[in-house]
């Protein structure tokens, strides 16, 4: 309990005030009380003078113990509340109990009231930690129900894209075996190679997803012009890369500090897509990476000219394992990594897509530079 006690007095009656702060200092309960007597005042007080505990007379004119009660409980359904009135009915005192007051007190009796306070502060304050508690124990469960279904997706989505190209990998050994001319062979032995690189391409998903839900997040100063290039570097030879005009502009007075796996697996990711998903039927596909730091943030963007995205699917391209579009291979894990590395990171990431036009994902990560200087 508080050492001095912020007591909310409902109370029309002077007289009646100077008893109970008489019989509480006189108990030796420490307490600073106000007195209120109309609606107007209790409520202003509920919200300016956050009382502990609040006593109650029953009927003042204008306004009553049963609206005090009601617009407390709204107030925080956790303030001790205590009737504190003359005569009442047996049936009125359980009332008000039912309705949520904590006891009653008659004004002839005041000599219980300071251990009533007591066990009414005691009592409330269980009850919050007690729902504190069960509210954080539901979040608890929220998650792991958000995490069983996501296992069940994943390993039925996971197993299915190893062992897809396991099993084209498989066949093609069974017709290697038989096979005696040799250009047929060399094929045979390109589409295996196909095959272990999707293998290899999904274990990488599956390392970068774990290592994002597992991993502290670090706060390390990021090149990013460096970042990109290098990641440009490695996709040179995916396919369709050399027909698309890059550009990079990384703009901004002052050092990016944040993760850098995490940054680099929601740049690797986008870059990849716009190369993947780029229009082979447009004659000049395009695609526009900038970065704008400041000391709040890291504004990317990434803009192509590729095949677009349906509006109606948009809501779900970062959902697990979802494919927008059969016309090029993927897993479907790319943008969920993404939307979660950017939530570890306290970011933000949004799409706007017309679909045959235009693709643009911008991402928004806090710029952890004054955390740095601090530390
Ligand atoms: P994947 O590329 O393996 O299918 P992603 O999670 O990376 O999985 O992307 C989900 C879907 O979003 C893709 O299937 C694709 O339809 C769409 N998409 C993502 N990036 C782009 C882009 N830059 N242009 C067009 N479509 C995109």
């Amino acid at each position: 309990m508080k050492s001095t006690l912020n007591i909310l007095c409902l109370e029309d009656m002077a007289d009646d005030f100077e008893w109970i702060n008489y019989t509480l200092k006189k108990s030796g309960l420490p307490a600073r009380t106000t007195r209120v007597d109309t609606r107007e005042e209790f409520v202003a007080a509920l919200h300016h003078s956050t009382p502990d505990i609040v006593l109650s007379d029953h009927a003042l004119p204008a306004f009553n113990s049963i609206e005090a009660l009601a617009l407390c409980r709204t107030h925080d359904p956790d303030l001790p509340f205590i009737l504190v009135t003359g005569a009442v009915s047996d049936e009125f005192a359980v009332n008000c109990i039912k309705k949520g007051a904590d006891d009653y007190i008659l004004k002839s009796n005041l000599t219980r009231l300071p251990s009533a306070i007591r066990a009414a502060i005691r009592y409330k304050t269980t009850e919050r930690e007690k729902r504190k508690a069960y509210d954080a124990v539901e979040v608890q469960n929220q998650e792991l129900r958000k995490i069983n279904h996501e296992l069940d997706t994943f390993v039925y989505s996971i197993s299915h894209n190893l062992r897809a190209p396991m099993m084209s990998v498989l066949g093609l050994i069974r017709l290697a075996k038989e096979e005696t001319d040799l250009t047929t062979l060399h094929q045979y032995h390109g589409l295996m190679e196909t095959c272990v690189h999707k293998l290899d391409d999904t274990l990488k998903e599956i390392l970068d997803y774990s290592r994002n839900a597992r991993h502290q997040v670090l706060c390390e100063p990021v090149d990013l012009r460096k970042m990109i290039n290098d990641t440009l570097e490695k996709m040179r030879f995916i396919p369709g890369y050399e027909r698309m005009a890059i550009r990079v502009n990384v703009t901004g007075p002052v050092e990016f500090y944040s993760d850098p796996f995490r940054i680099s697996v929601i740049v690797n990711n986008l870059i990849s897509n716009a190369i993947k998903y780029q229009d082979e039927l447009k004659d000049h596909p395009e695609f526009q990476i900038s970065v704008e730091v400041s000391e709040a943030s890291a504004v990317f963007e990434f803009e192509d000219n590729g095949i677009g995205i349906h509006a109606d699917l948009i809501p779900q391209i970062f959902n697990m394992f979802y494919r927008a579009t059969g016309k090029k291979e993927g897993s479907g894990l790319g943008l969920y990594i993404v939307k979660e590395a950017v939530e570890k990171l306290n970011g933000r990431v949004t799409v706007h897509s017309v679909y045959g036009k235009e693709t643009k994902f911008r991402v928004e990560i806090p710029n952890q530079l004054s955390i740095n200087k601090s530390n």
